[in-house]
Formats: C-alpha cells, sequence, structure tokens
C-alpha cells in the first residue's frame, strides 16, 4: 500500500550553525555533469577555486582542499606537522576543542589542555604564561578554535599570536576556522598563522564535503620534517599537483563547481559587508534573546560570536524537548546543545546566506516555540530584534536611485 506522507509547505529553516542553507544559485551551480579530472577543462576550475579560497583566507602561501568533512582537515594540520610523542598546547574553549584534542592523543600526540568552563575564550595570558614555562620548547604547536560552534564564543588569534611572540617561542600556530571563515574576518597571513583549518558547510554555504587547510611556509617546512605518518592527507603531493590545479587524487569535483559559485557571490557582496552582516544578525539575536529574559552562555560580551548565538535554558527545562517543539510546529532546526551542555542549551545559528527577514523568521519560530513549550519568558523578542534591524538596514545609508 501507498505511503502517504504529509508535505510541509515552505522551505524548512535550518536554522543550526552549520550545515547552512545552501543557496539556489550554488545548488545550480553544483547541478551539472560531473567532467574528467584529468581533463583539459578542469585545471581552469581547480586553479581558479585555489587562488579564490586564498583570498577568503588572507593568504598568499598554499591552500589545499580535501575531499572530506572539516574533522579530515583537523588530522590533515595534525599529521603534516608533528611527529609521535610531541607535545601540543590546546585551550578548552568547548565540545570541538575537545574532539580536537582527543583526535591528537589518537595520533600519539601529548597535549597539554588548558582548562576552560564553556562559556569563555582563549585567554592569551594563559598561553603565554605555559610558553614562558617552556624553556627547552618542547611545545610544537599551539592548537586553537576560532569560533567555538558549541558555545557562541569567538576566540582572539591576532592576540593568541601576539602571546605567542610576547613569549618568544616558536611554536606553530594552528587555528579551526570551521565556524567562522567567510562569517567573520580572518587573516592568515597577518596574524602569523601557521595551519588554518576549515569546513565548507558553514560560512562558504557549501553542503558538507570539502575541507581545506592554508599552509604556511614555517608549516611546510615542519611538514618535510616530522615522522607522523601520512598518506591520504599529505599537503606535499596536494601543493604538487594543485601547482596545474589538479588533484593527486579524485577531487569531489561537483562541490567545487559550488564552490566557484559561492566565492563569486562572497566576492559580490564584499567580504568586509559580509562581515558586518553577521554582526548585525548576531547583534539582532542577542537583543531578542535578552528581551526573552534568558542567559546568553557566552560570559563575555566583547567575545560573542558574530555566526551563532547559544541560548542557556531556565532551570527546570528541557532545550531538546523546546527544539522539538520547535521543530513539530514550525519546521525549523535549531543546534543543540553538545556534551557538556547537553540539553541545557540550544544554538541559533546565524551565519551563511541569510538577511534580516530569515533572523525575523528564526526569531519568531523560537518565540512561539517558548510559548508553546511553556518555557518562561517574556513577550517582544522579535520586536526587539526589528527594531534594531530596521535602525541598523543596510541600505538606510545608501543613495536614493533617481
Ligand atoms: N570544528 C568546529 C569548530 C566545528 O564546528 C566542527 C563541526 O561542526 C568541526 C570542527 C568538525 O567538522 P566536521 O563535522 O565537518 O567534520
Amino acid at each position: 500500500m501507498l505511503q502517504l506522507s504529509t508535505h510541509p509547505s515552505g522551505r524548512h529553516f535550518l536554522q543550526i550553525p552549520g550545515p547552512t542553507n545552501v543557496p539556489d544559485r550554488i545548488l545550480r551551480a553544483i547541478d551539472h555533469p560531473t567532467i574528467d579530472h584529468r581533463g583539459p577543462e578542469f585545471g581552469a576550475l581547480g586553479r581558479s577555486v585555489l587562488a579564490g579560497m586564498r583570498k577568503i583566507f588572507r593568504t598568499e602561501g598554499h591552500v589545499v582542499i580535501y575531499p572530506a568533512s572539516g574533522t579530515g582537515a583537523w588530522e590533515a594540520a595534525l599529521v603534516n606537522t608533528l611527529s609521535s610523542g610531541d607535545l601540543v598546547l590546546m585551550a578548552e574553549t568547548g565540545h570541538f576543542a575537545t574532539l580536537w584534542k582527543k583526535m591528537a592523543e589518537r595520533l600519539g600526540i601529548r597535549v597539554e589542555f588548558l582548562p576552560g568552563d564553556w562559556r569563555r575564550a582563549v585567554d592569551p595570558k594563559d598561553i603565554e604564561a605555559h610558553l614562558r614555562k617552556d624553556a627547552r620548547h618542547e611545545i610544537k604547536a599551539v592548537c586553537v578554535v576560532h569560533n567555538e560552534t558549541a558555545t557562541g564564543v569567538t576566540s582572539d588569534i591576532k592576540a593568541v599570536r601576539d602571546a605567542i611572540d610576547r613569549a618568544g617561542h616558536p611554536a606553530l600556530l594552528m587555528v579551526d576556522t570551521i565556524s567562522s571563515l567567510g562569517s567573520i574576518d580572518y587573516r592568515h597571513d597577518e596574524w602569523g598563522v601557521d595551519v588554518t583549518v576549515a569546513g565548507s558547510q558553514k560560512g562558504l554555504m557549501l553542503p558538507p564535503g570539502l575541507s581545506f587547510n592554508a599552509v604556511s611556509s614555517k608549516a611546510l617546512a615542519a611538514s618535510e620534517k616530522n615522522t607522523l605518518p601520512r598518506s591520504f592527507w599529505d599537503w606535499q603531493a596536494m601543493i604538487t599537483s594543485n601547482e596545474t590545479g589538479y588533484f593527486p587524487y579524485t577531487p569531489s569535483t561537483n562541490l567545487l563547481y559550488g564552490l566557484h559559485e559561492a566565492l563569486e557571490m562572497l566576492f559580490a557582496e564584499g567580504l568586509e559587508t559580509v562581515f558586518a552582516r553577521h554582526k548585525r544578525h548576531a547583534e539582532a539575536t542577542r537583543r531578542a534573546v535578552r528581551a526573552w529574559g534568558l542567559e546568553i552562555l557566552c560570559s563575555d560580551p566583547e567575545r560573542y560570536s558574530p555566526s551563532l548565538t547559544a541560548v542557556m535554558m531556565p532551570e527546570g527545562h528541557g532545550a531538546d524537548a523546546f527544539r522539538k517543539v520547535v521543530l513539530e510546529h514550525f519546521n525549523m532546526s535549531l543546534g543543540q546543545g553538545l556534551s557538556k551542555v547537553k540539553d541545557k542549551v540550544f544554538r541559533i545559528g546565524h551565519l551563511g546566506d541569510i538577511n534580516d527577514l530569515t533572523v525575523c523568521g528564526t526569531l519568531a519560530g523560537v518565540e512561539m516555540g517558548l510559548e508553546l513549550a511553556h518555557v518562561p519568558h517574556q513577550k517582544g523578542g522579535v520586536q526587539a530584534a526589528m527594531a534594531y534591524l530596521a535602525e541598523q538596514s543596510e541600505v538606510r545609508s545608501r543613495p536614493l536611485q533617481e
């Protein structure tokens, strides 16, 4: 017998902090015949996306693109630069920093893990103090997450770089930008980052499946000396093939068509405008949260994330039951709380291809969900966000067209 399923009208609101909504333009770009990745056409595509990604990372150095999720690019950063038994310094900003640490340990790397309460950013003073104590330069790398997707806290990477320099320490600096690249200002070269890790499914507005390393010459030199085994993740093979726009193994051809389109969209909007848009939408979201009388997980207003906001549930109310109500009633996915903050917070993603009305729709879904799930709150969150967005309208200051 035919199973009739209901069809929810309208578009699903994917307001998790990645994967994000994939714009129609990008979906259409992906929807093309796959070409020969060793044929004449492919090289131009490869060269173009590699050059575009260099602009996104703000680097003149090498960018490597893997057919893998972000976790693969984490592994690539570690296995290309380190040897078994090496010591690295990491900071417990939240779930993703903890996962990266666990991965390092599984690879035979020793980790000094600076403890954190999952509400604050990396403390550059703490990094400096630890590096100063390491007079024998045993620490080979400092690895930090730029934007902790589990908590909505953004760390100051320039300040971390300055801390390393003040300590006069030669450690490499490796940074995870999986939920910041293409949404939050980031400068690989200027901030002296050695390896930047990124993924396709957040600020780059693509489906999951591509990940990236931006590599400094210092990191490349380290990769020639270290002894951790690697094959699939090997930078050297990639960089050699990439010189002509090709890859040492089969790339994700169709995702690269999508990446080409995503880069055109980001450059047409202008990176500065993209970053300002994310900041505005984050501020509108926070105004709504405050109006509801709920608490933001990030405890330092200087370090609020422009790409997502994690909201704490009032005592006695589960975030997962609330998210279920929102999904069932409004066809909207909100991010769940991960590990230590499971069921204690929900996360509103405001990154990628969104505009003022997407934000208003999202916040309306949250406000109605709070009501339906009987979560104590005050009304007026959406109103507060609307007032801010109208007052700070992006086009207000533009001259009127004749
Ligand atoms: N790092 C951060 C900051 C993330 O947000 C994620 C995923 O959300 C990862 C790493 C892991 O990436 P992936 O799930 O694409 O393997």
